[in-house]
């Protein structure tokens, strides 16, 4: 996949890496923690992270118990100080010792870790020798916005690997594996056989994947997603009484709506969660959003309101 690990100019070498194929973002999650973490270790996460709160324990049962240690850090951002409070606080054998960190990019909030964010993660990781994962169930869209090489806010960062998302950009099912620690993807093809994984039509999960790298539309569909939520969040900042929760950094934005306009949009039949983070309605653009659909929801929220 060498698109993933194309790096900057110069002779410099790249790493290979070793990808594997599985149907849902949650199995992509869970396999890859199981991998990093004994039963007894445990995994930091963000108390929103998506491994915590939208994945059914999914992490927990495949990786035989290992637990979530849910960190802090201001908009939905894993804070490197936060890691370091929670290995700091205990290292006698009654406790799930931390082996690794999960990242969330871009976040459950729509956020992104920049690249110093990342670099702090990384430095306390390796003071702590913790193995660090990223759920890129949208990590496209993360590239997208920071302009910046796959390779620069993956292995360079010390991920170790990186679950990254097809279904959400357009492909029609299946997230790639990517480990860039080859040496924690030994006996990988068993764990996803035995959770199930191991699709027998593989090439139908695998093909639409050369062609999303190899044109670029994997790029390109995520520009579109943000660019629409670009247009999204300036269309509705000009909403007297709607609130945008968070800076709008990629696909996603967050307002609050009053209880009684967010009925109404239902009534209307729109579809929205209030149930991830810290509540407010999450609005997702997507690489086939379109303006006049944007156009159509704001005219339903400003008649609501
Ligand atoms: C959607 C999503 C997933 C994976 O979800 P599945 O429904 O299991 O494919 C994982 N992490 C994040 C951040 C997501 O948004």
């Amino acid at each position: 996949m060498p698109t993933l690990t194309g790096g900057t100019s110069g002779p410099e070498i790249e790493p290979e890496c070793e990808v594997f194929f599985v149907a849902t973002g949650t199995a992509a999650n869970a396999l890859a923690l199981a991998t990093l973490c004994r039963s007894y270790e445990s995994v930091i996460c963000h108390e929103f992270a998506h491994i915590e709160t939208d994945e059914c324990g999914a992490p927990e049962f495949f990786s035989d118990g290992s637990k979530l240690l849910l960190g802090r850090g201001p908009k939905g951002k894993l804070s490197a100080e936060s890691v370091n409070t929670i290995v700091g606080k205990r290292s006698d054998v009654h406790f799930p010792r931390p082996r690794a960190v999960s990242l969330t990019q871009p976040t459950e909030l729509g956020t992104l870790y920049a690249e110093d964010e990342l670099s702090a993660i990384h430095a306390t990781a390796e003071t702590h020798c913790l193995r660090i994962h990223m759920d890129g169930a949208r990590f496209a869209n993360a590239v997208a916005t920071l302009g910046a090489k796959p390779a620069e806010i993956t292995w360079k960062q010390g991920v170790d690997v990186l679950c990254l998302g097809g279904s959400k950009n357009g492909l029609g099912i299946g997230e790639a594996i990517v480990f860039f620690n080859r040496d924690l993807a030994a006996g990988f093809d068993y764990r996803c056989k035995q959770a199930g994984q191991l699709i027998s039509k593989m090439r139908f999960v695998a093909a639409p994947w050369l062609g999303a790298l190899e044109t670029g539309a994997w790029l390109r569909n995520a520009q579109h997603a943000n660019a629409a939520a670009a247009y999204l969040d300036a269309r509705l900042r000009t909403i007297q009484g709607v609130e945008v929760m968070f800076p709008r950094q990629a696909n996603t934005v967050f307002v609050r709506l009053p209880e009684a306009v967010q009925q109404g949009l239902r009534r209307r039949n729109w579809q929205f969660y209030t149930f991830i983070g810290v509540g407010g309605v999450r609005l997702m653009c997507s690489w086939r959003t379109t303006t006049a659909r944007i156009d159509a929801l704001v005219k339903d929220i400003q008649a609501e309101m």
